[in-house]
């Protein structure tokens, strides 16, 4: 199917409407699911001011795949509980929003160059339910996931942004979970000062995405030593990509929750507003 005729079917399964922000949470610890933080506090109110969606498609730091782009198409996505040794009272969460799996079909033939393939089997992991829980507690907006193929360059994570982009004119709103700067190894759990390499990727980062110099950010020679610093692994860095790859520069770029976590987690969130 071309793209094309994919675009023709969304244009019947969903209604047109002003185009939808975009979203990147940092999410930090499982714990702001259940405990009230600063950030847990944050995720409502930006859940009061975001536009009703009719679908949300969630870009997770927590599905991670190799060789393929996952959609999940299940009908009634399980909440996962991906993170081990946290009290029981995190592990009785659950987040029981509805799928799509039409309109999932629908991303799976638009990232068709992106060897997009349906799955079943996941669900919403914790980068998509924990903050979920907050933007819509009702969980009556239906809600899918997209996996991030770990075998890709940069850039093709800016690309993925960029094919779904259109469906921001159709009620969707696409929504990347993820940390701008992660390190689980060099975490301070005194919560000192944020480590100046992770102040300095933080500030870098900041600056590129604001310019819209979104070719810095996928530029890893370039980055060198300050990006293994901030992301040993790319997984929580690389949503922050398909999100800017989504915007235009008819854009507003909004920054929120803009502070450190333990030394090493950033938890710098932000919102492109359609103008
Ligand atoms: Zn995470």
């Amino acid at each position: 199917m071309s793209v094309t005729q994919s675009l023709q079917q969304l244009k019947s399964s969903l209604k047109a409407s002003d185009r939808m922000p975009l979203v990147f949470l940092g999410h930090g610890s499982p714990m702001n699911a259940i405990e009230d933080t600063e950030y847990s506090r944050s995720w409502i109110n930006l859940g009061r001011a975001l536009p009703r969606p009719q679908a949300i498609l969630v870009v997770s730091a927590h599905w991670m795949t190799r060789g393929s782009t996952l959609v999940d198409v299940s009908a009634m996505p399980r909440t996962i509980h991906d993170f081990g040794g946290f009290p029981q009272a995190l592990y009785n969460e659950t987040y029981p929003a509805h799928g799509n799996p039409q309109l999932a079909r629908e991303v799976v033939s638009l990232l068709a160059s992106h060897h997009a393939q349906e799955d079943d089997t996941w669900g919403l992991d914790h980068g998509a339910w924990t903050v979920l829980k907050y933007l819509y507690p009702d969980a009556d907006v239906p809600v899918f996931q997209l996996s991030i193929d770990m075998t890709k360059g940069l850039n093709w994570h800016l690309e993925t942004g960029q094919l779904l982009s259109d469906l921001r004119d159709r009620g969707v709103l696409i929504l990347g979970s993820g940390n701008v700067v992660h390190n689980l190894r060099a975490l301070d759990w005194a919560q000192g000062r944020p480590k100046d390499w992770a102040t300095e990727f933080d500030t870098l980062f900041t600056d590129r995405l604001s310019e819209r110099d979104f070719g810095a950010l996928t530029n890893r020679p370039q980055l060198g030593a300050l990006l293994h610093k901030a992301h040993p692994t790319l997984d929580h860095y690389i949503p922050t990509l398909t999100i800017a790859g989504a915007s235009d520069a008819r854009d507003q770029l909004t920054f929120m929750n803009n502070s450190f976590d333990l030394g090493t987690l950033s938890m710098r969130s932000f919102v492109f507003h359609a103008m």
